[in-house]
């Protein structure tokens, strides 16, 4: 712990990247692991880009559940910890959550790797909406869409689609350029975001990985690794700052 508070004290850019387990402290569960979605759902047959144009009314079930998990929750102690960073050289977020919850907690530059729960997109007219607009119909368990009849869907990154190129290469620069980069919470298995935090490693940063348990990152890629809940271990580094 004392290294990592030099590391912070010595950093001028800090970059955080964050995963499903950043969110398990506010309620959201991850995909991965015992209480995983991935154990309710099968995620080709609902999570994909061609499982959403064939059987839509799966994808729904998914997508219902995680939108009302999304506004049922509120950002922890972690979350607003990552605020306070920013007094400390942190310049970005680059996240693999939907959920929204680093914006809601106040930080200031988050890069979205895998889109929003909070847009709706109709896939025909490419028109946006805010997905409050369709609340009370999705929790009735109707489907949502757009003014054109065609159903519409959650602005995120479903398997078998490409990343927002602009995010992603925005995501690549802030690894590249940061001396130190935080790993927080994310199984660190989905591709391309996984190679973020070797991408910084290359460029020199350090990293910095709290998470519950071990990752491919662990061993070939952090230079510090705090076995531990973010939602605890991030508040411990801020108070010790
Ligand atoms: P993942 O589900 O694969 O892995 C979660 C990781 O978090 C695991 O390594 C687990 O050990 C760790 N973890 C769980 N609770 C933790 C805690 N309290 N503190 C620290 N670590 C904890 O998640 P991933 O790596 O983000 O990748 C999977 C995909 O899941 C991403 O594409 C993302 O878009 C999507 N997803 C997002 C949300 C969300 O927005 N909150 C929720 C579920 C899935
Ligand atoms: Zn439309």
């Amino acid at each position: 712990m004392d290294e990592i508070i030099e590391e912070i004290r010595d950093a001028e850019r800090i970059t955080a990247f964050t995963g499903a387990g950043m969110s398990v402290e506010s309620g959201i569960a991850p995909f991965r692991g015992e209480d995983g979605l991935w154990n309710k759902f099968d995620p080709q047959e609902v999570a994909s880009a061609s499982a959403f144009v064939e059987t839509p009314e799966r994808s729904w079930k998914l997508f219902k559940l995680q939108i009302e998990e999304c506004l049922e929750s509120d950002p922890h102690k972690g979350h607003y910890s990552l605020v306070e960073l920013e007094d400390h050289g942190l310049n970005s977020v680059i996240t693999q959550n939907v959920d929204g919850l680093h914006q809601r907690a106040g930080n200031n530059e988050v890069l979205e790797l895998h889109g929003s729960l909070k847009r709706l997109v109709c896939q025909s007219c490419r028109h946006s909406f805010m997905v409050e607009e369709f609340l009370d119909d999705i929790k009735e368990g109707h489907i949502p869409r757009c003014e054109c009849d065609e159903i519409l869907k959650p602005d995120v990154v479903l398997f078998g689609e490409g990343l927002p190129h602009d995010i992603l290469q925005r995501a690549w620069k802030e690894a590249e350029n940061c001396d130190l980069l935080f790993s927080l919470g994310t199984s660190a298995v989905v591709q391309p975001a996984a190679s973020i935090p070797a991408a910084a490693k290359k460029s020199e940063a350090k990293i910095v990985e709290i998470n519950l348990e071990r990752t491919p990152l662990t061993h070939d890629v952090s230079d510090y690794f705090l076995k531990g809940k973010v939602g605890e271990k991030l508040p411990e580094i801020i108070d010790r700052l």
